[in-house]
């Protein structure tokens, strides 16, 4: 329970650094986290009157990460927290994208939980990011090349607890458009392909009201393997619950075999998906927020790259608003590479 509450701390967090100012929250699951609030004040209050003022003298620097969280929710209270979040975001949706969200798991909001925290041993042991020359070669034959060697990395198999997959990018390797995601998820490192869970699902939806299918498209993330939460992971097939985005080290490791991907594909246009995608290409710290820079064409090593919201940020933010801002990114990126345009298409969300 305490990590349902911490992983929707997190979403939170990760939404507010987005631009999010507001989310729905249903009053079933105010209260709940109101009762939960109160029974910690009222265990802290019992505390200080059975503890000793010496041992209560010396104040932390600040909440520690157990301290910040409520602890005893019940259940149903955090469960209709994720549940009515997810699908008060996905009730609006419209044609084009509605299919996707609704049919979206309950458990479909762990796949856009990005956590902040628990930067991991493993993360900060990694080696320089690889050299990788790429063979001669057709385009088909230098992807199936850079595959093979992703999938027999060392240091991605390291980190992808056994039973799981290292994933490498999917689609046609001569798609116009490159999309861009930030790490795997549960779902994709159990499948080993980017974007099959809820937020992939409704990336498939977006590709399809561009007039494209999936498969006509190329689809990869910064990071090749889903980045772990603690090292109970590793070495075993036990399934993490929650994400966290990569760290900056795992970005520069994983670049590599992207900008090696990129050099493969071509494309004439490269989406960033969510603001670490786009922390990943453009380099971290160099915007302040996605909404400052989505929109707007930027180049990532010379092929003109587009920032857009991640397809999850839309699982939960399904206001027309968000769906349209994100709708005219993909516009300017149908118009990038000559896709024709409806004027059904022109008008989504409007
Ligand atoms: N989110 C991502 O950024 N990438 C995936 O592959 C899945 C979810």
């Amino acid at each position: 329970m305490k990590a349902r509450i911490l992983a929707v701390v997190q979403e939170l967090q990760r939404l507010k650094r987005e631009g999010v100012t507001s989310v729905a929250v249903s009053e079933d699951a105010l209260a709940g986290l109101r009762a939960a609030i109160e029974r910690r004040r009222a265990s802290y209050r019992s505390m200080e009157k059975t503890t000793a003022p010496s041992a209560r003298a010396a104040p932390s620097a600040g909440p520690t990460r157990s301290e910040a969280e409520p602890a005893h929710a019940p259940s149903s209270a955090a469960g209709s927290f994720a549940d009515s979040s997810g699908r008060k975001a996905a009730a609006g949706f419209s044609a084009v994208l509605e299919s996707a969200s609704l049919a979206a798991p309950s458990n479909s909001m762990r796949d856009s939980i990005k956590s902040p925290k628990a930067p991991p041993a493993a993360a900060s042991t990694l080696p320089p990011p690889p050299v990788i020359s790429l063979p001669a070669g057709t385009k088909r034959e230098r992807w199936e090349w850079l595959r093979d060697r992703v999938l027999n990395c060392d240091t991605c198999l390291a980190r992808t607890p056994a039973g799981l997959k290292v994933v490498f990018g999917v689609g046609d390797v001569d798609s116009q458009i490159f999309f861009c995601g930030e790490a795997p998820g549960a779902d994709e490192e159990i499948q080993g392909e980017p974007f099959v869970g809820a937020a992939g699902r409704l990336l498939t939806k977006m590709i399809i009201g561009m007039g494209l299918q999936r498969e006509q498209v190329y689809i990869s993330n910064i990071l090749n393997w889903r980045p772990q939460m603690d090292a109970r992971r590793s070495g075993t097939s036990m399934q993490q619950t929650g994400n966290r985005p990569p760290t900056d080290q795992e970005m520069r490791f994983g670049l590599t075999y992207l900008r090696a991907q990129v050099e493969v594909v071509q494309p004439k246009v490269i989406v960033a998906l969510g603001s670490t995608a786009a922390a990943g290409l453009l380099g971290p710290g160099s915007f302040k927020s996605l909404g400052s820079i989505r929109g707007q064409w930027h180049e990532f090593n010379g092929t003109p790259l587009m920032v857009t919201y991640h397809p999850s940020y839309l699982l939960r933010n399904a206001s027309n608003k968000t769906k349209r801002v994100v709708w005219e990114d993909l516009l300017l990126v149908m118009e990038k590479v000559g896709l024709p345009i409806s004027a059904k298409q022109r008008g989504y969300f409007l």
